[in-house]
């Protein structure tokens, strides 16, 4: 296991800078984002040393288990996460990708007010509109980013999804159309400079559709058991 990790690496890099040289405007930046779940802080420094910046943290206990082992890099959440957890990450973390409820946002606000600190977040859109997915219905999303800005620690800086299996393009050119929506608006105290979409099978797609963070697991770090 994690024998190709090296390898795999490298070519999701590439594919990524191929795609954003493709579809982006110059200056317009992808972020590669290596998601850990299930993998060894080993195998996670070895792809540090490779140069990735930026990991993304689905399971709070097992973050904490493996997070004073990691060499350095920026640390996002991106599972779902309960209220009674986020105490446990909020130091740790740069933005949180997966708020889709006001009384989440709510619970962050008064963490990150008591350290005196203001929490970057992203909503989880359910794109699909499925039942078993987290994430804000479409025609909630709204009234969520509007609930955000009210709050002073806590900052709403984008959007992200995970798509319905099958066909993401539609559903990444739903997303955008969101993005910009609301962009648009102009709301006071958010700004929508982030949308965290694509994973292994999709990312080269959710870059045309303006994805600015793709979230790669398998595609790195190979199949997880
Ligand atoms: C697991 C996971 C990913 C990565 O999925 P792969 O298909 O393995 O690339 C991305 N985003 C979230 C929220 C995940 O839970």
């Amino acid at each position: 296991m994690y024998s190709d990790v090296t390898e795999n690496y490298k070519r999701v890099r590439f594919n990524v800078e191929e795609a954003a040289a493709k579809y982006r405007n110059p200056g317009e930046t992808v972020r590669l984002m290596a998601v850990t779940k299930t993998v060894p802080y080993e195998v996670v420094n070895k792809v540090i040393g490779l140069g990735a910046d930026l990991l993304g943290e689905n399971r709070v206990q097992e973050y904490l288990e493996k997070k004073d082992n990691y060499q350095d890099a920026e640390v996002h959440f991106i599972g779902h996460l309960q209220t009674n957890k986020v105490k446990y990450i909020i130091d740790s973390v740069k933005l949180i990708h997966s708020v889709d409820s006001i009384r989440l946002a709510e619970e962050i606000n008064r963490l990150a007010a008591q350290k005196n600190i203001v929490m970057n977040v992203l909503a989880e859109v359910n794109i699909g509109g499925e039942e078993s997915k987290s994430g804000v219905s479409p025609d909630r999303l709204e009234e969520l980013a509007y609930g955000i800005a009210e709050l002073e620690n806590i900052k709403l800086c984008g959007l992200m999804t995970i798509p319905p299996p099958g066909n993401s393009e539609a559903y990444f050119a739903k997303m955008q159309e969101l993005f910009h929506e609301l962009g648009s608006k102009k709301i006071y105290n958010i700004s929508m400079d982030i949308l965290s979409m694509g994973m292994s099978a999709d990312y080269v797609e959710a870059i045309k559709y303006g994805s600015n963070i793709v979230r790669i697991g398998s595609g790195i770090f190979g199949a997880r058991k």
